[in-house]
């Protein structure tokens, strides 16, 4: 693996050892798949037609996000860390007769290669799991173009959310693997305006994703303490 300052080993590890995985929908990736579908309809909800349009997506993953992006005509790039996610998300793409960009790659370097080309730069449930999220934001703002949209996901810093994301999802239902977050890494939503503005960027929205375990569905509301969506453009 490269050597990236802003790349946790232990987190890529994590990853990596349940990468074949990533698209079976029983799997620790359920959760990622239940959202799937809300996540893409918050982004043409704020983006409108996607089609055409050219889209990042930071931390990829086996490519659940990149693939729905690219189902509807957009153009997509995706960059990860874990080369042996980006292998299952290369052949997954295959089957499913998709073209997608995978590359393995940091977003900052990925920054310091391109130029800003993207209309829509997505970055979902990853921050939590970099050492400095900030700097991928940065990364993010300067690969948009003016007008550009940057959407980010990830878990609030807070009583509930440790009770909910860690206790409840990792020890009581067992959503997700024992260890698959670290409640210091979460991020609230006034810390990840702070590293827009620093970018010139300001939050146009904040949405939260609710887990109901009797229901076992997932749905989008204003109960932004534990999961949330945002969607961020540059200052006027
Ligand atoms: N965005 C995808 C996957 C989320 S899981 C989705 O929501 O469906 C988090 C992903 O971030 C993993 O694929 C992991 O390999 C990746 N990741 C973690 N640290 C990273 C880093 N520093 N740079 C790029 N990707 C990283």
């Amino acid at each position: 693996m490269p050597q990236e300052a802003n790349v946790d080993p232990i987190e890529i590890d994590k990853f990596q050892s349940i990468a074949s995985r990533w698209w079976d929908p029983e799997s620790e990736f359920r959760p990622l798949h239940e959202l799937n579908p809300l996540r893409v309809e918050y982004i043409e909800n704020h983006a409108g037609q996607i089609d055409g349009k050219r889209i990042l997506d930071i931390g990829c993953g086996g490519g659940i996000l990149a693939e729905a992006l690219a189902r509807q005509g957009a153009s997509v790039t995706g960059i990860d860390m874990a080369e042996l996610s980006l292998e299952v998300a290369r052949m997954h793409q295959q089957e499913a007769g998709l073209e997608i960009d995978y590359q393995l790659v940091s977003a900052e370097e990925y920054a310091r290669r391109n130029e800003a080309g993207f209309d829509i730069v997505t970055c979902m449930e990853m921050l939590e799991h970099v050492p400095d999220p900030a700097s991928i934001i940065a990364a993010a703002s300067r690969l948009l173009k003016p007008g550009g949209l940057l959407f980010l996901s990830t878990l609030n810093r807070n009583v509930k959310s440790f009770a909910l994301a860690i206790l409840g999802a990792e020890y009581l239902l067992g959503l997700l693997p024992r260890g698959t977050h670290e409640y210091r890494k979460f991020i609230k939503p006034s810390e990840i305006a702070a590293a827009l503005r620093a970018n010139g960027m300001r939050p146009l929205d904040v949405t939260g994703m609710r887990y109901n375990p009797l229901t076992r569905r997932y749905s989008l509301g204003r109960d932004i303490d534990v999961n949330y969506l945002m969607v961020a453009s540059f200052d006027d």
